[in-house]
């Protein structure tokens, strides 16, 4: 890249924000989907909106290709250069900026790490719903961007139904702000259209999120299977019962013996050809009700075992251990230096794959 551009960029973020040696940027030259690669010409990390909205002028007047990067972990090749360019990464701006826990929801800048949402928020008695597996090292503007889910999706929605407002920035390097912290926004729900856009409508630099009460009772079953059909379609009664658990996760037989064989072990049963784990959340009057409805189902379709899991701190599903105690994890690892920056290119599929050992 020209040096006149680079002298330009480091205006707007500071001259250690911009990265352009040939070697660093390689940790940049692919996503989670390793198989594609493409190196950019540049990698800025801004602070500000603003900083945002000066680089993708700069882009705009060389006539340079750019997008957005969170954490790096998408799977579909969304955060790579394939064209070059520059990479706005938004690491940096990693600030949870307000809590309203009377109205339940935050003000996050779009580089916060998912996980750290619900680990702020849970002594306060609240906690943020989409939790894909990757939460650990993923950040919520890249989860806006992919309509991120996981398990608890199941019962609460995917991203898209937890984010109330944005600010972002357009193609012009225009700031705009869009939807209603309050809650519905009144007309085109142009929210709606840019929760999913994968990085190709705006730059997502702040956001406005629906937090929930921590439920009063959590309880999580497993239920282990000679048959993969039986156990789908215990899948199929337990919705047709009209009972909607926190989560359900299907676990198969060569999960199970990849799982039992690691050092993630977590108690599975390898006689099972699947496996259920089903979480159930809500008030404590009626959880053994619900819990003793969908264990008769379990048996109903020929479960061999059907318990009660523990459930890992953390994360959304559970695993199960016949004996001791659910393993736990330490803080998180997102592959990124206090600077902000990557220093091992694929360290978040690894350290999120280390955290769900259930899949
Ligand atoms: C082990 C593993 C498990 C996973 N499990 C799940 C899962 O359970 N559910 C699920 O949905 N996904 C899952 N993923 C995929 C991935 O983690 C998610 O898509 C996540 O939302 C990506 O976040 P990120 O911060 O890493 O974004 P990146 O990979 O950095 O970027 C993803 C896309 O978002 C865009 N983007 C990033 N930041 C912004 C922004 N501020 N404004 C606008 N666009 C932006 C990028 O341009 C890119 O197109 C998993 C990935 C891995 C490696």
């Amino acid at each position: 890249m020209r040096a006149e551009i680079i002298e330009k960029l480091r205006r707007v973020v500071g001259k250690d924000a911009v990265v352009a040696d040939e070697t660093e940027l390689l940790v940049y030259e692919c996503d989670a989907l390793a198989i594609f690669k493409h190196k950019p010409d540049a990698v800025v990390f801004p602070q500000t909106a603003e900083q945002v909205s000066g680089i993708v002028k700069i882009a705009c007047e060389y006539g340079l290709p750019f997008l957005p990067r969170g954490a790096g972990t998408g799977l579909s090749g969304g955060a790579m250069a394939a064209e070059g360019g520059i990479i706005i990464e938004m690491q940096k701006m990693n600030r949870i900026l307000s809590i309203d826990t009377e109205n339940r929801i935050a003000v996050v800048q779009p580089g916060v790490v998912n996980l750290n949402i619900t680990q702020t928020t849970a002594p306060l008695g609240l906690y943020y719903a989409p939790d894909p597996s990757s939460q650990q090292a993923c950040t919520i503007g890249g989860n806006v961007a992919e309509n991120a889910g996981g398990p608890h999706c199941l019962k609460y929605g995917m991203t898209t139904n937890h984010i109330l407002a944005i600010e972002v920035v357009l193609a012009n390097g225009e700031i705009v702000r869009l939807g209603n912290p309050a809650g519905e926004a009144i007309g085109m729900d142009l929210v709606g259209t840019i929760v999913g856009s994968e990085g190709t409508f705006v730059i997502v630099t702040e956001i406005t999120i629906r937090l929930l009460p921590k439920p009063q009772a959590v309880k999580t079953l497993l239920a282990a299977y000679h048959s993969v059909e039986a156990c789908s379609q215990t899948v199929s009664d337990i919705i047709g019962a009209g009972i909607v658990p926190a989560a359900l996760e299907f676990v198969d037989d060569k999960t199970i013996h990849a799982v039992e064989a690691s050092v993630f072990k977590a108690g599975y049963s390898l006689d099972a050809r699947a496996a259920l784990l089903i979480e159930l959340d809500g008030f404590q009057d009626g959880i053994e009700e619900m819990s003793a409805a969908i264990s008769e189902i379990c048996r109903k379709n020929q479960a061999y075992e059907v318990r009660v899991a523990k459930k890992r701190p953390g994360a959304g599903a559970a695993v199960a251990r016949s004996e001791g105690s659910v393993r736990s994890h330490g803080p998180r690892e997102s592959g990124h230096d206090r600077d902000g920056r990557r220093h091992s290119p694929h360290a978040p599929a690894r350290c999120a794959a280390r955290s769900r050992p259930a899949i």
